[in-house]
């Protein structure tokens, strides 16, 4: 199997080539992993790889075959991941259609993005195809976090765990596609959404990152500024921006690692806002210091696990004053 610009997460890359360079295409197979590291991408790849008509399995998707060339393949279908849940209608409607053979193809490939969103209903639906599915059909699901589904799914599904790639193998991909924007930049970016390609590509194209530099360093000075009103003032053009609220707390987390590192001596200028730091360092105790990226870490968690905006952005002006002692 080919991977194109598929980048990093080579154990998966080998795994999936042995099987599907065999002949043998998991009937389930389930891409776990935070927002960006490419699920969709990989997922897609694998469906042009069972739809791909060349008779050399090690080279699909191969790119020049009728199937291949084909934008839109009658023999895939792809669902979610348009900010809706999938439904329980959604779903029985596939089962419906479960037996219908492919048009084209030797498969028929359905995607379920963002399979976390299915409510049990809809999941216990999508097992009655999972038990006995036909020969042809092929499911690839993809999710957040496995275990936010139900363990009779994931025991159906093969199941890989994608991660975010080094920046030694991220580089060029991130050349490829933001071509006009300078490496030092694309290297911060990169530090910044953890490896994720498929954040620093979003967050540099839309505006997210520049106002997340332009934000971070004048957050954590008003973390410790003598009143907590400039820093409730900072967090207003987060109000309706869920992916700037990220940002900003991966900006702040680095900033507050590198103000501890800073402060036992060591020498790194991985956050957005080294002099912030350095000024971090000097005003605060290296307890204090961990606490705060103790409590990035919760909200960080409360926004994966979807609370309120309004409600994470006053806990976060509380949480990071009280994590500084203020
Ligand atoms: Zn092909």
């Amino acid at each position: 199997m080919q991977f194109g610009d598929f980048a990093g997460n080579e154990p998966i890359k080998r795994q999936l080539a042995a099987e599907i360079d065999a002949g043998h295409f998991p009937h389930a197979l389930l891409l776990e992993g935070a927002a960006g590291t490419g699920r969709r991408t990989l997922a897609r790849q694998i469906a042009r790889a069972a739809l791909c008509r060349s008779g050399e399995h090690p080279a699909r998707p191969c790119g020049v075959c009728a199937a291949c060339q084909k934008s839109a393949h009658p023999d895939l279908t792809e669902l979610g991941g348009d900010g809706t849940a999938l439904s329980v209608d959604t779903i029985r409607r596939l089962r419906e259609d479960a037996f219908l053979l492919p048009n084209e193809s030797a498969y028929r490939v359905v995607i379920l993005a963002e399979a976390q969103t299915m409510t049990p209903q809809a999941q216990n639906a999508l097992l009655k195809i999972l038990e006995e599915p036909p020969a042809y059909l092929l499911f690839i699901l993809t999710c957040d976090k496995r275990t936010s589904l139900l363990e009779t799914i994931r025991s159906r599904c093969v199941c890989l765990a994608l991660s975010p790639v080094e920046w030694d193998l991220a580089a060029p991909v991130l050349a490829a596609r933001l071509p006009r924007v300078p490496e030092e930049e694309l290297r911060r970016a990169h530090s910044l959404f953890g490896g994720c390609i498929g954040q620093v590509i979003d967050g540099v194209s839309d505006g997210t990152f520049r106002q997340v530099l332009e934000l971070v360093p004048r957050m954590a000075a008003a973390v410790v500024a003598p009143s907590e009103l400039e820093l409730l003032r900072l967090t207003g053009p987060l109000e309706k921006e869920k992916q700037l609220t990220a940002g900003v707390l991966a900006g702040l987390m680095l900033v507050f690692r590198d103000a501890l590192i800073h402060k036992y001596g060591g020498a790194t200028a991985l956050s957005t806002a080294p002099e912030a730091a350095r000024q971090l360092a000097a005003r605060l105790t290296g307890a204090r210091l961990t606490a705060l990226m103790e409590q990035v870490e919760q909200l960080q968690n409360a926004l994966t696990r979807n609370m309120n905006n309004t409600l994470l952005l006053t806990r976060l002006c509380a949480c990071l004053r009280q994590g500084a002692g203020m």
